[in-house]
């Protein structure tokens, strides 16, 4: 339970999902948390729970941050260090889902998935590498998908965009591992969350496309944001010291399987 002791992290996108989830797990290993999220009462029911799950040693921070906005995470940066001091832990956990064909898709909905799901990455990184490297120490999690290293057709530009998160962490991790800072991903397939329903609600049937998504799983199942979180409970850790620039696949095995 104390995995993450006397450690600080700042987890984006913490408001639901897998973000929370991360969150939550960070707060029972004994880290404090700042949940960076766009919507901040969503933020603050979560660390309301987190505070209610956890206990009094709890130690949360709600902060209003638009990742896409340098300003806007350098501002929950450095409310996380006015509070709990130095962040020893990033997990880039904001993003959206944008599923386009390309032909038809348009500028708009191009930057609008870059903006969050690679460049919101990139303004946690830059907001937080400078200390981490002046004091030799730090871990950040890209959360990355299956989709940084498998196409499915009609999904454009999303899975652009996390291959370039898998880029963005080999880079990071190779550049800063003599100051001691490592720098991972995880890729997780399907994760029980809202972006998911909403994907599903899309679909002409929803009920035969959840069936279909499940029986494409080897474990008949897909998976839940605490199983992600656990992985970058690890990540994050001293237990995984040796562990820089690579990327950890949470999907049951399904990014294995060769066929439908
Ligand atoms: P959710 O949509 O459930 O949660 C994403 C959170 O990110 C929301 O709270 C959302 O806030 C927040 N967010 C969105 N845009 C911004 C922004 N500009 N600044 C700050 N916060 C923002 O998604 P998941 O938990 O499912 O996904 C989390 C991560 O995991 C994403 O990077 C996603 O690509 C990745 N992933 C998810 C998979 C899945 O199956 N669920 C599979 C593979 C990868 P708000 O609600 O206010 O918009």
């Amino acid at each position: 339970m104390n995995r993450l002791a006397g450690k600080a992290a700042l987890v984006t996108g913490a408001g639901r999902g897998i973000g929370a989830a991360i969150a939550l797990a960070f707060a029972r290993e004994g880290a404090a948390v700042v949940l960076a999220e766009l919507d901040v009462d969503t933020a603050q029911r979560t660390a309301a729970r987190i505070e209610a799950e956890v206990g009094a040693g709890a130690r949360v921070l709600a902060v209003q941050t638009d990742v896409t906005q340098p300003a806007s995470v350098r501002h929950a940066v450095s409310e996380g260090e006015r509070a709990f001091g130095a962040l020893d832990i990033l997990v880039n956990n904001a993003g959206i889902n944008v599923f386009c064909d390309p032909l038809t898709m348009t500028d708009a909905d191009w930057r609008r998935c870059f903006a969050v799901d690679l460049d919101g990455v990139w303004n946690g990184c830059r907001a937080v590498l400078p200390g981490m490297v002046e004091r030799g120490a730090g871990s950040i999690v890209n959360i990355a998908s299956t989709h940084a290293f498998k196409i499915i057709p009609g999904c454009f530009p999303y899975p652009v965009a996390k291959h370039g998160v898998i880029g963005l962490t080999r880079a990071l991790g190779i550049e800063y591992a003599p100051r001691n800072v490592r720098v991972n991903a995880i890729a997780p397939g399907y994760i029980e969350t809202q972006l998911t329903h909403d994907w599903w609600n899309e679909q002409p049937d929803p009920a035969t496309a959840r069936q279909a998504t499940l029986d494409l799983q080897p474990m008949k199942r897909i998976g839940r944001p605490e199983e992600v979180a656990m992985t970058a409970v690890f990540l994050a850790s001293d237990e995984a010291p040796f562990i820089n620039a690579s990327c950890i696949t949470v999907d049951g095995g399904r990014s294995a399987l060769y066929h439908d």
